[in-house]
């Protein structure tokens, strides 16, 4: 593999200027911040190396060539594939779409029926939704109390019509991760293609499409330090050989299965951040762990009648969604002052419905309204959680003081 382009010590090393006053970011589940590493390897493709990576016939476009495949080579690794299998796309929203319904087309000929889980992202869920209205037949699994499917649930879903299951790696509101390894070796015994999103989990927790059974993973660049637009699908080239049906197209890039113009900034970004995703892992998911855990501990310390949402251990290190009873988790996220973070996920806050991933795991309308999902991440501080602890404390507090029915379930 060529040179690393990484060239700038661990942000850590220096304070990192905090835009927007004294906020703490932890919204990481929605987007992370992008690493100034990773700004920086990519800066040099919008000044001089611009070229388009398909004009092979002069040096820009060589330039360009050569970083995007440099690039899909560390994309690859991440995920223990090798780098003609990666497609990149726009995010996992594209991924999603062009795994579900570019199988869903290449494979009506063997089969109409699909397997997913409710607590999956809109990305799939929508798109399994369009294909169910064109004729195939969608079976959507329910999960436990931590948010899970088991193996056994997919091998009794699955009719000799299957043609593929969709399960997440890992879930963006409650953190839960999924048996993805147990369903990956089932659909290979049983020959029913495994497609996983992976954009919460991949740079968080290891995956190997190979020990994994996985065929299509989709992946995203803003969910781990890489830029916004920009992600992948890892397609399986053998063993089988999952043949898709394009979504966009055009030019022929990305082996015809996503014609446009490659957008070689966002792929270089993309790549780095892979890199240091791959290296700095394992550290990383034991400092979460612990901020994670003192951040529960903080809070459920000086609260009673909070509960945790999604699986105690089976989760990602930085996620944290949390259910306060007797307070409504928009006021108390209009309450909270410095420091963002969200209830429900990034796309149906705007919508004051409760979370269908919450009601999935068999929350109540009123604990699912009353929930907050902390996302830790890579620039978060061990100072940042103690100032987050005491802020949700005294809020909480202030806001239950308020509320009748909270004095009452106290008096019993
Ligand atoms: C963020 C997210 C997506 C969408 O990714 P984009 O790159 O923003 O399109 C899909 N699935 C999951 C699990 C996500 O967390």
């Amino acid at each position: 593999m060529a040179k690393s382009r990484i060239t700038s010590p661990r942000p850590h090393a220096d304070p990192i200027p905090r835009i927007g006053g004294n906020e703490v970011y932890l919204d990481n589940n929605a987007t992370t911040r992008t690493d100034p590493r990773v700004v920086e390897a990519m800066l040099p493709y919008f000044t001089e190396r611009y070229g388009n990576a398909a004009s092979l016939t002069h040096r820009f476009g060589q330039e360009a060539d050569e970083a995007v495949e440099q690039a899909r080579q560390q994309v690859a690794n991440l995920i223990g594939a090798h780098p003609r299998e990666i497609i990149f796309t726009s995010g996992a929203t594209e991924s999603n779409n062009l795994a579900l319904k570019g199988v869903a087309a290449m494979y009506r000929p063997q089969g109409d029926h699909i397997i997913t889980a409710a607590t999956e992202h809109k990305a799939v869920l929508d798109p399994l939704r369009r294909l169910g209205r064109e004729g195939f037949h969608i079976t959507i699994l329910p999960v436990d109390a931590y948010g899970q499917v088991t193996v056994e649930q997919v091998a009794q879903a699955l009719t000799p019509r299957t043609i593929l299951v969709s399960i997440m790696a890992a879930n963006n509101e409650v953190g839960t991760l999924q048996p993805v390894r147990a369903i990956g070796r089932l659909c290979k015994e049983r020959r029913v293609l495994f497609h996983t999103d992976a954009a919460q989990a991949a740079g968080k927790i290891p995956l190997d499409v190979e020990d994994m059974g996985i065929d299509l993973l989709s992946l995203s660049a803003h969910k781990m330090y890489g830029p916004k637009g920009i992600g992948a699908l890892y397609v399986r080239r053998r063993d089988p050989r999952v043949r898709l049906e394009p979504q966009m197209d055009g030019g022929g890039q990305e082996r015809g299965l996503r014609s446009g113009t490659a957008n070689v900034p966002g792929i270089v970004g993309f790549g780095v951040a892979c890199e240091l995703c791959q290296q700095e892992m394992a550290n990383e998911a034991i400092r979460l762990t612990q901020l994670r855990e003192r951040l529960r501990c903080g809070i459920q310390e000086e609260l009673d009648g909070v509960t945790l949402n999604g699986h105690p251990t089976e989760r990602l290190p930085g996620n944290l969604n949390l259910s306060f009873a007797h307070v409504k988790g928009e006021a108390l996220l209009m309450a909270l002052r410095g420091v963002a973070v969200s209830s429900g996920s990034a796309c149906t806050t705007a919508s004051l419905e409760p979370s269908y991933v919450l009601k999935a795991l068999g929350l109540d309308d009123e604990l699912a309204h009353g929930s907050i999902r902390f996302g830790l991440g890579r620039f978060n501080t061990a100072e940042e959680v103690e100032t987050v602890v005491q802020e949700v404390v005294r809020v909480v507090r202030y806001l239950r003081a308020l509320n009748p029915l909270h004095e009452m379930a106290s008096l019993q």
